[in-house]
């Protein structure tokens, strides 16, 4: 069966992508069963960094790589904290440090201004150089909670509200955040595009 690494280090990431490829045709292997130092994300946009993941992870495998970078938008902050959302609050900081900060930079920020989206870019190179990655990006919109509620999920799960489900996405079993997210969606159309390759 052909391996495929997944390119990330993020434990609630890996978990939901292992979960998303469990029905797949090839074998999917964690990056951090291999011994390499992460990518530096010097993008400016989430493919940019998906890119860049996924080949750092190729050129060390040898296997072909999938990478997703994601994060969250939020209006009001002219959409911050975006490519930085894992280190919002700074290069070593924990969902709790980023949600704090998420919280006081729109204190003061009414209800109806609150509009969010998550962002997930999913990036798939066949190897190190591949000239033509594929590419799929999936959004979930929702809006910023004044405090966080629910424990499932990771990162900002407990201050996103998800409106039509009246509830956050810390709140979702993780079988259904996984069909409504924006990983789940990008996810979707990637084993579309992928399903002659492999
Ligand atoms: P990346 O590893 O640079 O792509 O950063 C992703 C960051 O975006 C995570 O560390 C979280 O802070 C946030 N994020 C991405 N996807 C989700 C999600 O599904 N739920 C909550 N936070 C997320």
């Amino acid at each position: 069966m052909q391996k495929i690494v997944l390119a990330s280090g993020n434990k609630g990431k890996l978990n939901e992508l292992q979960q998303l490829l469990i029905n797949c045709d090839f074998e999917v292997v964690p990056q951090t069963q291999f011994n390499f130092a992460e990518a530096e994300e010097t993008g400016l946009t989430f493919v940019e960094n998906a890119i860049l993941k996924a080949r750092n992870a190729a050129k060390h495998t040898g296997l072909p790589a999938i990478a997703d970078d994601s994060g969250l938008e939020v209006d009001a902050l002219n959409g911050a904290p975006g490519i930085y959302s894992a280190r919002y609050a700074g290069p070593n900081a924990s969902d709790a440090d980023n949600n704090q900060k998420l919280l006081k930079e729109i204190s003061t920020v009414t209800e109806s201004k609150r509009s969010a989206r998550f962002q997930c870019l999913l990036v798939l190179v066949r190897h190190e150089l591949d000239p033509t990655p594929i590419i799929c990006q999936g959004t979930i919109e929702g809006k910023i909670l004044f405090e966080p509620r629910g424990t499932n999920g990771f990162g900002y799960d407990p201050l996103f509200l998800i409106p039509e489900k009246n509830c956050s996405s810390a709140q979702l079993r993780p079988e259904v955040k996984n069909v409504i997210s924006h990983r789940g969606k990008a996810m979707k159309q990637l084993l579309q595009k992928i399903q002659s390759e492999f």
